[in-house]
């Protein structure tokens, strides 16, 4: 751990705090295996941005089959929470978190042990499908059963709308609740942590903003450095499997 001082600091902060809110990027799960999307490696290194626009699926059968192939191969890897998870959880068991809002539609804080009411999924999980004319919702795991059945371009079952990951995709608008829950949690946070988040997808990325200029001490945990870097109170340019559990430990120790 280079940065001991920055951990001891962000510890501190925690442990002054009562409501501690956590935000977290692709980042946080690329220890769990998951690539995020800008990285070298990442999604689009592999795959077409465009692909996942909402005009194209709904358009395009073949950018349909794209992206079932992506949700499958998220769902079938049985990816686990890594350590930076797991010392969000223990921020809960604290009574340290005010809530954990997250970018990630991989459902891996829940898997953590957060529990639901404090997570805030910002973009959708891909644990559920949901038609797109009837709203219905039923678990991805059996939308990719028909897939392997030979359902190549699935179909909900009660409408004939068109089934798709519940996700948000580019150009589909934001859940109204979940957007307004996160706001006023990051208004009303005394302590804001960014794990593994460019920062460069908005209204998301706005969030820590809100929360610094509402008195929030900002704290960022970014692997590569974030045009938001100039704005908080500590950086820590680290894996966060490595940061977060060693912050966790100081929070013990002085707990
Ligand atoms: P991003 O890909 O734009 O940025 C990820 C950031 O995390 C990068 O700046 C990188 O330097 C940093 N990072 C990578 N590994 C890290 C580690 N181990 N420790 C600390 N930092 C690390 O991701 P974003 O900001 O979340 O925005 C893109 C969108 O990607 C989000 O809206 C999200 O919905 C979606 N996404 C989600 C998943 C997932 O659910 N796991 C995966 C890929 C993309």
């Amino acid at each position: 751990m280079k940065d001991k001082d920055s951990v001891e600091k962000v510890a501190d902060f925690i442990l002054q705090a009562d409501r501690v809110v956590v935000f977290t990027g692709a980042g946080v799960s690329t220890e769990s295996g998951i690539s995020d999307f800008r990285s070298p490696d990442g999604i689009w290194s592999r795959y077409d941005p465009e692909d996942f626009t909402i005009q194209r699926f709904i358009s395009d059968k073949e950018a349909r089959k794209r992206n079932w192939q992506l949700r499958k191969e998220l769902i079938s890897a049985d990816y686990q929470p890594n350590p930076a998870h797991h010392a969000v959880a223990e921020l809960e068991r604290l009574g340290k978190l005010s809530c954990v809002i997250t970018q990630n539609i991989d459902g891996l804080h829940h898997a953590a042990g957060n529990s639901a009411e404090k997570i805030i999924e910002l973009h959708g999980t891909i644990k559920y499908a949901k038609c797109l004319r009837c709203d219905d919702r039923l678990p991805m795991v059996e939308v990719l059963r028909r897939i392997d059945e030979g359902e190549e371009d699935p179909h909900c079952r009660k409408c004939g709308g068109l089934l798709k990951a519940a996700t948000v995709s580019f150009g589909e608008a934001m859940p109204i609740d979940e957007m307004r829950r996160a706001e006023i949690c990051s208004r009303n946070s005394d302590v804001f942590i960014v794990i593994g988040s460019s920062l460069v997808v908005y209204p998301a990325a706005g969030l820590p903003l809100i929360a610094k200029q509402a008195g929030a001490r900002l704290v960022i945990v970014n692997y590569a450095p974030t045009d938001m870097d100039g704005r908080a109170d500590v950086v820590i340019h680290e894996k966060a499997g490595i940061v977060m559990p060693a912050v966790l430990e100081r929070v013990r120790e002085m707990f």
